[in-house]
């Protein structure tokens, strides 16, 4: 049905069923796409069909390669943050979404910086508010940046406070006699929301997909949130000449985490073959690529920063 007709268009909307949405957010590097990838062959074998809305930072579309082609129910918005410069097209997305897909489910990936309140405010604009459900809030935390107790204020708080579900993730990467330590640490900045714990994106598909999401009035104002603001972080590409040595492609990134790098994430065609580049915090992972790498993606790495910390 074309957009232009508007009226008649939210007016079939409005009698359908209601979907329910997952926002899956969390800081940069808390491992999201990993537990959307389980999420959804979960989704697969149980017949529940997800439209999916990932959203990236940078501009490349590196997780739309490393999440496959979902075809039709899957669209990636690039190149800004989906809670706030993408937030129109997330409605728009959203609605082309329930036209041409009517899923079972929405979720929305966004981008390690977006704020989970602000990306729901969106559930309650025209016309998405006629046809969206109960909506939830998973945040996705990284333990081992909270066992280094780095990058804790700001966003990170911010995303933390407004999560429905806490998802305490990449638990392997912190001893396990510190796990509760970490889990309290958590919790001296959320008291409330359920936490749940969890290792390379396993987590309970019930507890993302609630069997008992039920129809949600969005007539009248959103709920109030606390207050909070939007920090500022830029991306920029780097692009390491092909045929670099994994050691020295390692030792490029740490002198850039030294100077403050967040995030990094590309592909590079090293001397080893083409590689998987992943940096979070100071953990360098440069991994085989599965199968095929994409090749207009080779070479390049976006890397983020807190806006006015680049050199
Ligand atoms: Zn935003």
């Amino acid at each position: 049905m074309d957009e232009q007709q508007g009226r008649g268009a939210s007016e079939t909307r409005s009698t359908g069923r209601r979907v329910p949405a997952l926002v899956l957010s969390g800081f940069l590097g808390a491992g999201k796409t990993t537990i959307v990838q389980r999420l959804l062959a979960d989704a697969r074998a149980r017949g529940i069909r997800v439209a999916l809305v990932s959203n990236e930072l940078g501009e490349l579309g590196i997780d739309r390669a490393l999440l496959g082609q979902g075809g039709q129910s899957y669209v990636e918005l690039e190149g800004g943050c989906v809670c706030c410069e993408l937030s129109d097209d997330l409605l728009e997305t959203l609605v082309r979404l329930h036209d041409e897909v009517d899923p079972d489910r929405f979720v929305i990936e966004t981008s390690g910086v977006a704020l989970p309140y602000d990306t729901q405010l969106n559930f309650w604009r025209e016309p998405a508010c006629d046809f969206i459900g109960d909506d939830m809030a998973a945040v996705v935390v990284n333990a081992e940046q909270l066992h280094e107790g780095r990058d804790l204020e700001g966003t990170f708080e911010d995303q933390v406070q407004s999560a429905d579900l806490l998802i305490l993730h990449k638990l392997d990467l912190v001893p396990e006699s510190e796990w509760d330590a970490v889990e309290a640490r958590l919790r001296e900045i959320e008291p409330d929301a359920p936490c749940v714990r969890a290792i390379r994106g396993e987590v309970d598909p019930d507890l993302l997909f609630p069997p008992d999401a039920g129809e949600l009035d969005r007539r009248g104002p959103p709920p109030p949130s606390r207050p909070h603001s939007h920090e500022h972080f830029e991306t920029s590409e780097w692009n390491p000449p092909d045929g670099m040595r994994c050691d020295a492609l390692e030792a490029a990134l740490e002198s850039r985490c030294r100077e403050g790098l967040l995030r990094a994430k590309g592909f590079v065609r090293t001397a080893e073959g083409p590689r998987l580049v992943q940096v979070v915090g100071r953990r360098i992972e440069i991994t085989e690529v599965d199968g095929e790498a994409p090749a207009p993606l080779l070479g390049r790495i976006v890397l983020i920063h807190r806006a006015g910390t680049r050199r």
